[in-house]
């Protein structure tokens, strides 16, 4: 049973959702890469402008910011983000993508919505079309971001960086949702922890080339790098406190050209994920310490170089604001709101509650056909056979995926805003 505010303000849905499909498939159809969303953010600003948002369009590139002020009360910030990824679209389905584009260094690749970001903006659009049609119902000012760039972390800093918050003025809350790859209709909160901190680190070592048929005139950098991949699976297996659950992965080692020539210099990329600000300094300062003992254990005549890059922060929900949101999706959804497990992907969106010094609460929406997942996990084949995001197969069912997206926004933020909250 929903709350008084919250069925008046959900009333119209009904009558808004055709056309939020038809707007879900366009944008479906017509993805950007980060940085690129202009097209994405001419739409958010003209609906927003329609439903009678101020609107400030190019905030920290393509970032848009619709704000509602509708009497006393507090201010509740929304965000979702507008950016899609280079992946050839594979899903099959009538609206698919087929659109492509030029990156910075000249390369053109497939584009596809492969994160759901688009169901991030739909949705939060529905919630901004029911608020704006409802204002009986509630009071206070309901600001909506719409913010480039996610994937590449730096989308809500670019926002900040640009005067965010001078513009917006103080909030109380911040909310986000994401969907993710569990069945559609359901809901998922968690206190605490709820998203990874994610770093990437290039490092750089110097050995000294030579003939291969003459390693004694080398520091041979191959080598090198094998004992540094290897020592670095000891950080997380014997530095860390059991439980204190981490991820260092080595994803590329690159040296040399050919068999017979030992190269002069390797390149290392890894990425490390945690859930606490203390264990990401601990990771990133043993990978220093590793890295510098193994080029002094081999001779190497230069220090290595470590080159930090695609941080995101960690994301823990407040546990008072979860308390709020989950009390009203339970009164909502019932027994499909549920209790999110954690992920280990990462965002940047903490950046902006974290500029604005106000708690915020990060839930989860399920995209995939629910007779799918439930055939996939009957089977035992959930891992195999249910499309996660970034995969070029990540298509969300249209419903009720943009009907329980945008009604978890509304009622979330109705439980601030609402005129019997
Ligand atoms: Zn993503
Ligand atoms: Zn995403």
């Amino acid at each position: 049973m929903a709350t008084t505010a919250a069925a008046a303000v959900l009333d119209r849905l009904d009558e808004i959702r055709p056309g939020l499909e038809d707007f879900y498939r366009d944008l479906h159809a017509h993805p950007e890469l980060s940085h690129e969303e202009h097209r994405t953010a001419d739409k958010v600003a003209s609906r927003l402008t329609a439903a009678g948002f101020e609107v400030h369009s190019g905030v920290g590139g393509t970032g848009v910011v619709g704000i509602l002020r509708n009497g006393e009360g507090p201010a509740v910030m929304m965000r979702a983000d507008m950016d899609a990824l280079p992946v050839r679209e594979a899903t099959g389905l009538p609206y698919a993508s087929t659109e492509t584009a030029t990156t910075e260094d000249g390369t053109d690749v497939p584009v596809m919505h492969a994160c759901g970001h688009d169901v991030h903006v739909t949705c939060l659009l529905g919630a901004a079309d029911l608020l704006a049609g409802a204002k009986d119902s509630w009071s206070g000012t309901a600001v909506m971001i719409f913010q480039p760039a996610e994937e590449v972390a730096d989308g809500a800093s670019g926002m900040v960086k640009d005067g965010l918050t001078d513009l917006v003025g103080t909030v109380d809350v911040a909310l986000c949702q994401h969907v993710l790859p569990f069945p559609s209709g359901q809901v998922g909160t968690r206190s605490g922890p709820v998203l990874s901190t994610a770093d990437s680190m290039r490092i750089t070592i110097h050995g000294r080339g030579a003939h291969g048929s003459m390693p004694q005139a080398a520091v041979d950098p191959v080598v090198l790098s094998a004992m540094v991949v290897v020592r670095l699976q000891t950080i997380v297996s014997r530095e860390l406190t059991p439980g204190d659950p981490a991820v260092l992965t080595v994803g590329s080692v690159q040296a040399g050209t050919k068999s017979n020539v030992i190269p002069e210099s390797a390149t290392i990329q890894l990425n490390v994920r945690t859930y606490s600000e203390q264990t990401r300094t601990t990771i990133l300062s043993a990978i220093e310490r590793i890295v510098k003992a193994e080029c002094e254990a081999s001779g190497a005549p230069k220090e290595p170089e470590f080159e930090l890059f695609d941080h995101f922060p960690l994301t823990s929900n407040d546990p008072d604001v979860t308390a709020r949101v989950a009390a009203a999706f339970t009164q909502q959804f019932g027994d499909r709101a549920q209790e999110l497990p954690r992920q280990t992907a990462s965002e940047d969106f903490s950046d902006l509650p974290q500029a604005f010094g106000v708690p915020y609460s990060y839930w989860g929406i399920g995209g995939i056909d629910p007779q799918l997942y439930h055939r996939a996990e009957q089977a035992g084949r959930v891992a195999q056979d249910v499309p996660v995001n970034h995969s070029a197969a990540f298509g969300p069912v249209i419903q009720p995926t943009l009907d329980t997206g945008t009604t978890a926004m509304t009622v979330a933020a109705l439980a601030w805003l609402g005129r019997d909250s």
